[in-house]
């Protein structure tokens, strides 16, 4: 199988051609041999597939949800194919250790039981229980399921899950902090710092114990807190750290992300979606949601009913942060692609697949006008998952159904 584009990177006009799941070759596109075709505008740009470190759900279903199944499971995989996301972790929240482990046992079930599953998910995103209780910064996460982090409970989740925690987001704020971060660091686990009101001194000794990014740098915080020094401003300074960044346009403002690029460098950050599963859902109101009652605005907000302040989460996915920090940091397509692709496989500790030789063919086609601060959305047109087309702005494709 071949492709044509735009390389994301260089805009030269160039084919792919496929093999066995990878990328055979990559040569610039000719015109019956007399030379290189120019690029033409029409033409999509071909770019890494996307890979988000955090998606909660999709279509009105979470993964840690009491009712969630294998094929639940399967459904909102597949579903992001969509979005040119070729590869993700499943993210819960926080929540009971046997709802956790219900959810665990779903999601290794169906990367058991189905190699599209598993192929799509590299590793799950275990984002509490191990937060801060206090409000702000433990976010939406109930509060009676919050708890310093125990190695005996990740155990059992990480068992359930077929040993597939990839990452772990937790609160600097605990004595047992640093020595759970040295145990799964050795572990091969990623420790990122989140849901966090800690101290400078609590800050540096995760990080001294392995930690090596924070979640969705700058939110679930305090809504007021102390000038300096505090959580933001530490996390921010510390070099050893990445950081992954929700830039939906109303997570962060503009000018918030512009700093936190500059000071991090593109190169360290990596965009998420943070997508609950009330993504995908059309406006309006809904009650005994696992966040409680939740409007999803005509602007894709998701609220806490009855007011329009508190966000419960988000919605838009993340072909939409790869959009705003173009226009809001005025990054050039290939940075901002970077920053969901490469430099998050990079943050979570996945092979890094750059658009080359030999990798694999998980691929987005997309348009875009690509010139900085560019206001027009990016627009999926294709996805590729180990060479395979798996979506098509064109037509619908639909998934064989599972056994
Ligand atoms: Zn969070």
């Amino acid at each position: 199988m071949t492709v044509t584009g735009r390389h994301y990177a260089t805009g030269e006009r160039v084919r792919l051609e496929f093999a066995h799941g990878r990328i055979a070759s990559i040569s610039p596109a000719t015109a019956k041999g007399t030379g290189v075709e120019p690029a033409s505008n029409s033409e999509p740009w071909i770019a890494p597939g996307f890979v988000d470190l955090q998606i909660n759900g999709f279509g009105g279903h979470e993964f840690n949800e009491p009712q969630i199944t294998p094929q639940r499971v399967r459904e909102i995989v597949l579903a992001q194919d969509q979005f040119g996301v070729t590869s993700f972790c499943p993210t819960t929240t926080t929540q009971s250790l046997d709802r956790l482990t219900h959810a665990m046992t779903a999601i290794g079930d169906a990367c058991e039981r189905w190699p599209e599953i598993a192929s799509r998910v590299p590793g799950i995103h275990l984002e509490g229980p191990f937060i801060c209780a206090e409000d702000g910064p433990r976010g939406a996460h109930p509060r009676e399921h919050c708890r310093p982090p125990d190695w005996d409970a990740f155990r059992r989740l990480n068992d359930a899950s077929g040993g597939r925690i990839r990452i772990v987001t937790i609160a600097a704020d605990y004595d047992q902090t640093p020595e759970f971060t040295r145990r799964a660091v050795d572990a091969g686990i990623r420790i990122a710092i989140g849901h966090t009101g800690a101290s400078s001194d609590q800050i540096v000794r995760t990080v001294d114990a392995g930690a090596s990014f924070s979640t969705h740098l700058g939110n679930a915080a305090h809504p007021r807190i102390r000038r300096h020094p505090n959580y933001i401003w530490d996390q921010l300074a510390d070099d050893r750290l990445g950081a992954t960044l929700i830039v939906d346009g109303h997570h962060l403002p503009a000018s918030v992300v512009k700093c936190f690029l500059r000071v991090k460098s593109i190169a360290r950050c990596a965009l998420i979606s943070d997508i609950t599963g009330m993504a995908g859902m059309p406006p309006g109101n809904y009650s005994g949601t696992p966040l409680g009652n939740i409007e999803v605005l005509d602007d894709g907000r998701l609220v806490v009913a009855g007011q329009r302040e508190l966000l419960a989460g988000a919605s838009l996915p993340i072909g939409h942060g790869v959009a705003n920090v173009m226009k809001f940091a005025g990054l050039d397509l290939r940075d901002a692609v970077q920053m969901a692709s490469l430099n998050a496989q990079r943050l979570a500790g996945f092979p890094v697949q750059p658009l080359e030789a030999g990798t694999l063919a998980d691929l987005v086609l997309l348009h875009h006008d690509c010139e900085p601060g560019a206001t027009s959305p990016l627009r999926i047109v294709a996805t590729y998952k180990r060479g395979e087309r798996t979506w098509d702005a064109s037509r619908t494709i639909r998934h064989s159904a599972a056994d």
